[in-house]
């Protein structure tokens, strides 16, 4: 048994057997086949073959205009791998043999020549490994790409071991066949822990050596709330697991029974509960745990594994069905925020050295308006079937603000002309993520009609702390002095310019923050579904006057350990 420590990032408790994925892998399912789909797996590696070798002889063409002779040379080594008759007379025996898809025992294949080459002592045989990895690679994505199977096929309960997954690796997978993940990289604000949130799937992420420790088959207790992996555990640590998951599911039960009842404190002042969406199919998912609005719909996730981009009705359409579905309740539509951990391969956003800081966010929409603009258009085409919001993300100043408004104004236009209707009076509001816009709050009050306090970016651009990166997620504090001052001085100016704030990074679903976020007069707070009736329960329990006691004492304090400290006893206090 050996116990790993990595970040906590989404809560829960999972126990099951671990899927190993190579640093660039994806999953390939491991599925028997019957004796008559023999023939037609033969025929999708064939193809396979055959369109990888056309992508090669397309790169090698490509490469040799562009570069010179020994580039053009690797490739046909490629081409030697994918002709060699040993290999491929394995696969289809194997094949016939086992009477499992092609998929899974061309990996096998592959891997078995993988080991033999590498034992061997010679530096050429040895450079082949590269070449057999790669030509691999393209391969099976090509057969997977025939059994139109991949990573959200993944049938059997598993947890993922993975170096680092993608958000759209994990927007990808399966509700039902993952059991939990454990990444070796990684932070608790990354996009990848996020989804994990959202889909209910427990993580524990930034798990020095975890890919290196875990083989494939082993069995894993996860403790997505402690940020605990056992591997192969002993029965005492079963046992103890198992009555652990027992409990917290009592305690999850307590604050389900506040889940319907609005959140008001008890000397009756009123707050609003939202949820972050990542797709439309979560709107359920929000109604079941109370969610009274959803105070951020991550669109971008709508460009997330697929090759073309969504049209302009296929926009609409999502934002009717979700604007229609929690009607009355608000529904804040963020536009497109890519860039930084999330990236989409329609858009060929060069590599950037500090993507978090580059072309990402209203960056991006404001230098190619069409795109952007195609989004306003839907959304205040859908503004009339319920009651939509929309908020820029990444603003960092006045100038983006008028900007992003005066696109936002042509598509009014636009539409104007058509005759099409929208929401005349529909909010715009600006996230206050960057601290230039947090310091210039009541600047930008004056000309947004709310705030929504991106706290997962306002801590990495205040503390210059990588939100995704493990080594320095110690440092990466929501309770540090300097967010504090930043979020009351934002809070403050809002109020002063009589707008709304709110507060959509994951900060505000953090029960102990919440109660300094609550005492510092944030009106809002939008988080994972599944938070919320911890949050109503806790916003029931005390009066705002306490909770302003709270957030004064926490501002006289030095460090963020402090901070957090002193919460969690507060919040303990306050909840017996
Ligand atoms: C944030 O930065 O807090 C936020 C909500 O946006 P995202 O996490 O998508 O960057
Ligand atoms: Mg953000």
């Amino acid at each position: 048994m050996t116990e790993l420590k990595g970040i906590a990032a989404a809560n829960g408790i999972s126990i099951g057997v671990a899927y190993k994925l190579g640093k660039e892998d994806f999953i390939v399912p491991k599925e028997g086949i019957i004796e008559s789909q023999i023939p037609l797996q033969i025929q999708i590696f064939e193809e396979a073959l055959i369109k990888t070798r056309r992508e090669i002889i397309e790169l090698q063409k490509r490469i040799s205009s562009d570069m010179g002779k020994d580039e053009v040379q690797i490739f046909d080594a490629h081409l030697l791998v994918l002709e060699d008759r040993m290999l491929i007379e394995e696969v289809i025996s194997r094949l016939k043999k086992d009477k499992l898809n092609v998929a899974f025992i061309f990996q096998e294949v592959l891997k078995k020549y993988v080991s033999v080459f590498a034992k061997i002592e010679d530096e050429y045989l040895k450079e082949r490994i590269s070449d057999i990895n790669d030509v691999g690679k393209r391969t099976l994505r090509n057969i997977l790409g025939k059994e139109k199977k991949g990573l959200s096929e993944f049938k059997d309960k598993v947890i993922i071991v993975a170096h680092d997954l993608s958000p759209s690796d994990t927007a990808a997978m399966h509700k039902k066949g993952v059991g939990a993940f454990v990444t070796d990289v990684g932070g608790k604000t990354s996009h990848t822990a996020i989804m994990a949130k959202s889909l209910e799937i427990p993580a524990v992420v930034g798990v020095e050596g975890a890919t290196a420790a875990i083989n494939s088959g082993d069995m894993l207790i996860v403790d997505g709330s402690l940020g605990i992996v056992i591997v192969n555990p002993d029965k005492k640590a079963l046992d103890l697991y198992h009555t652990a998951e027992e409990e917290s599911r009592g305690v999850t039960q307590r604050f389900l029974s506040a889940k319907d009842l609005p959140a008001i404190t008890i000397d009756g002042v009123k707050v609003e509960i939202n949820a972050n969406i990542e797709f439309p199919d979560e709107v359920p998912a929000v109604k079941l745990h109370g969610g009274e609005g959803i105070g951020l719909y991550r669109t971008e996730f709508f460009y997330m594994n697929r090759k073309d981009s969504p049209t302009e009705d296929e926009h609409y359409l999502a934002y009717k069905y979700v604007a229609q579905e929690m009607s009355p309740y608000p529904v804040i539509i963020r536009t497109l925020d890519l860039g930084g951990d999330k990236f989409l391969s329609q858009f060929k956003i060069p590599y950037e050295m500090q993507p978090f800081l580059g072309w990402r966010a209203i960056r991006f929409c404001l230098a190619r308006p069409e795109i952007f603009k195609l989004q306003l258009r839907a959304i205040l085409r859908a503004s009339i079937h319920g009651n939509l919001k929309l908020m820029y993300p990444m603003i960092s100043g006045i100038e983006e603000l008028r900007q992003a408004n005066k696109i936002l104004g042509e598509a009014r236009e636009e539409l104007r002309a058509k005759g099409v209707p929208f929401d005349e009076d529909i909010q715009v509001g600006a996230m206050i993520e960057v601290p230039s816009a947090a310091l210039t709050a009541d600047i930008l009050a004056k000309e947004a009609d709310f705030f929504s306090i991106g706290s997962n970016d306002l801590i990495q651009y205040s503390l210059a702390v990588d939100r995704a990166n493990e080594k320095v997620a110690y440092l990466y504090e929501p309770a540090h002095p300097a967010v504090l001052r930043l979020i009351k001085g934002v809070i403050d100016s809002a109020h002063q310019g009589d707008i709304n704030v709110g507060m959509c990074g994951e900060m505000a679903g953090e029960p102990s923050l919440a109660l300094i976020l609550l005492g510092l007069g944030l009106d809002e707070f939008s988080m994972p579904p599944q938070v919320i009736p911890e949050l109503k329960y806790l916003i029931r329990s005390l009066t705002l006057k306490q909770a302003k006691e709270i957030a004064e004492e926490a501002l006289k304090l030095s460090t963020g350990k402090e901070v957090e400290d002193y919460a969690q006893a507060k919040l303990k206090e306050i909840l017996k």
